[in-house]
């Protein structure tokens, strides 16, 4: 029997908030175990939440850029449940009313577009972390980390949509670039600020009965989320050939053993006892700052691709790396921006600024070559002031010193020899010194002409621009 899949995903995002969901806290990464925390995220009785209006922004922003209603009322829930990590006994978070609701986004794979639904997003806060000492070498017994409690997260679920792993990274690699160029994360999936659990189960092709579902806990990498879910499948359609029934349960992905084991058995909604939590008044949302908040949003990778391919003329490939991040596009607008050709510095960045980074192991926000001035140098070639060969020098030089490229240029006077009468000269002399080569030209061999362009090159020291060149040497090998 053949099986389909069924996936959906819910992704935890870490807000770039300055301060906790619920008190003034800071929520800065790596700081000394419970130096950030107060009454509030300390589950203190009688400490009162108060909510940070930034998260609710941020959430109002992933909603519209996932195509998301936003609820004009929603409410925070108690999610009762028991951890050390979790000092009130419960996590707050939204449950029947949550802000965002409705949405979907358009993924590609194989070339095909699928549209994956998104059921809702909710804020939430995250719970404490508990410190293993002898996992650290430092003896016997446990601690607890409250530096993270409280720290604000948004749940995005998807519609269960998705029908293979592949599917499940596309649509994962799509959300993560959008949350990313929205500024509401970092999205460093290592430090986990952008997380996911998968809820996976089979049926047999053609049956519209979803089997039961096992959800993998907290993958934090692309490439363990398609191993995970990957494994999963192939466990389940092993278990039912085999006769067995698959159980609703939690289960962890191991990375080394590429393999996910059961951690325990999954809990209903209900095992949660939600209700309304009596601190938290409900959030009333009105059409203004929706709609401010739609104003203000950036521009989105898909709408960025689109004006690239269709305004300015990039291929379709070119757009897909130019805004692989935020930062890489920005760099590109910056440019552009200053009226040099777009293909040509689209060119310049996936080329000699890509490899610049890659070589000195640098963000494009710390390229020592600003838009402005490599924007500079390809307007120098446009005019003619300097080749394209020339212009690569001009650039290691002002990768290392900063200087304009101008400058550079009259410095060492590296400006382009378009004059005529000197190239003429160059061209004579070298036509004197090979008159085999010409001989071979004159008999038909007509690819001679490169060894000329490369001999008058060298003898110009790469000055003499080549168009010019070219239209001598043609002329003159011709013997006209
Ligand atoms: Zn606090």
């Amino acid at each position: 029997m053949n099986y389909q899949p069924v996936i959906g995903l819910e992704v935890h995002v870490q807000l770039l908030t300055n301060t906790k969901i619920f008190c003034g806290c800071p929520t800065t990464f790596g700081s000394e175990p419970n130096s950030q925390t107060c009454p509030v995220c300390l589950g203190l009785p009688g400490a009162l939440p108060v909510l940070n209006r930034k998260v609710v922004e941020f959430a109002i922003r992933a909603g519209l850029a996932t195509n998301c209603a936003i609820s004009p009322r929603s409410v925070f829930a108690r999610k009762n449940y028991f951890y050390p990590d979790l000092p009130k006994g419960y996590q707050i978070s939204q449950f029947e009313l949550p802000i965002c609701v409705g949405g979907h986004l358009d993924i590609e794979v194989n070339g095909r577009v699928k549209r994956i639904g998104i059921t809702r997003i909710h804020m939430e806060e995250d719970a404490g972390k508990l410190v293993h000492a002898d996992v650290l070498g430092l003896g016997d017994g446990s601690g607890v980390d409250l530096n993270r409690a409280c720290t604000p997260l948004l749940e995005i679920v998807s519609e269960p949509d998705l029908r293979s792993a592949d599917e499940a990274v596309a649509y994962l690699k799509k959300l993560h670039q959008i949350v990313v160029y929205l500024g509401i994360t970092d999205g460093n999936m290592e430090e986990g600020s952008f997380r996911c659990d998968a809820n996976v189960s089979v049926m047999p092709v053609g049956s519209d009965t979803f089997g039961t579902r096992a959800e993998i806990k907290n993958v934090n990498s692309f490439k363990f989320v398609k191993q995970a879910i990957e494994y999963e499948i192939e466990r389940q359609i092993d278990l039912i050939e085999e006769g067995g029934k698959v159980v609703q349960e939690t289960r962890l992905f191991n990375p080394d053993s590429g393999m996910t084991r059961s951690m325990r058995g999954k809990e209903e909604a209900h095992d949660y006892r939600y209700f309304p939590d009596p601190d938290l008044v409900p959030l009333v949302i009105s059409d203004d700052w929706v709609e401010d908040t739609r104003l203000a949003l950036p521009e989105l990778p898909d709408a960025k691709r689109e004006r690239y391919t269709v305004e300015l003329g990039l291929t379709a490939y070119d757009a897909e790396v130019l805004t692989a991040s935020r930062e890489l596009a920005e760099y590109f607008d910056a440019c552009i921006s200053h009226d040099c050709q777009p293909k040509a510095a689209a060119n310049w960045i996936m080329g000699e600024v890509t490899r610049g980074l890659n070589d000195s192991g640098l963000a494009i926000t710390a390229c020592p070559v600003p838009p402005n001035l490599l924007a500079a140098l390809l307007l120098l070639i446009d005019k003619g002031t300097i080749s394209g060969k020339i212009a690569k020098t001009v650039f290691d030089e002002m990768w290392q010193s900063g200087k304009e490229p101008a400058k550079i240029v009259e410095e060492k006077g590296l400006v382009q020899v378009s004059d005529t009468g000197a190239i003429e000269k160059i061209v004579d002399e070298i036509m004197a010194a090979n008159q085999g080569q010409v001989e071979e030209f004159r008999g038909g061999k007509e690819k001679v002409i490169g060894f000329f362009v490369g001999q008058v090159m060298k003898a110009s020291k790469g000055k003499a621009n080549p168009a010019v060149v070219n239209e001598i040497l043609m002329r003159k090998l011709k013997g006209e």
